[in-house]
């Protein structure tokens, strides 16, 4: 008897299982296809990456923080410097992290990179924009490479020169590169001003002509 049963069993498997399905699926789209088959897709987790400036390598993780040999950039652009006063006295620390790494890449590579200004004071700023003014003529023209300390990024600690004045050299080397450590030339006539306006591995902004882009 035992082969009777396997053989209605086939008949279903082959024959009446594509049947009923088949109108099932009829019977869906001529109400109007209202079932739908929902598809769970799961997230991407969010990666990071970590730099280690001892044996120049970088590591790509899902980890939410990066192994001790390695140092973490971040993973956003540099907009803002807070501190627990409220008052930025310091270039921003992952500011200074980024370079600090790109600087040991860039020792491999023969290239000396050194910060020739970073974080100015508001009345230091003041009065390099002044004397900017008496030399440039206004403080339209002033501002195109000196801005008013309003509106500067050295005081936010969010700007550091980079090999000026002498060592264009250098400063390309990190515009070449720069990306990766989430480092950017902003100005098209400063080839020594440098920000951390994108995440490490983004891509950075087309130059701004000038700093007057700033003044807002
Ligand atoms: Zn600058």
């Amino acid at each position: 008897m035992r082969w009777v049963h396997k053989e209605y069993f086939f008949f279903i498997l082959a024959v009446l299982l594509p049947v009923l399905c088949g109108s099932f699926f009829l019977l869906a789209n001529s109400l109007g296809g209202e079932i739908q088959i929902a598809v769970i897709v799961e997230p991407p987790k969010p990666r990071i990456t970590c730099f280690n400036a001892n044996d120049l390598t970088t590591l790509n993780t899902a980890d939410r923080t990066c192994p001790i040999t390695h140092t973490f950039l971040g993973d956003l652009p540099l907009t803002e410097s807070v501190t627990a006063q409220g008052v930025v006295a310091e270039i921003h620390p992952l500011l200074l992290t980024r370079f600090n790494t790109a600087a040991a890449f860039a020792k491999a590579d023969g290239i000396n990179l050194f910060i020739a200004s970073g974080f100015r004071t508001l009345s230091r700023q003041a009065a390099l924009f002044q004397r900017a003014v008496e030399i440039r003529g206004s403080e339209t023209e002033a501002a195109k490479w000196v801005l008013p300390p309003q509106f500067s990024h050295h005081p936010q600690g969010l700007a550091i020169d980079v090999n000026y004045p002498g060592d264009k050299i250098g400063a390309l080397w990190l515009e070449r590169n720069g990306a990766q450590f989430g480092l950017c030339r902003v100005y098209a006539n400063e080839w020594w001003h440098f920000e951390g306006v994108i995440a490490p591995g983004g891509r950075c902004p087309p130059l701004a002509s000038n700093a007057l882009v700033d003044l807002k």
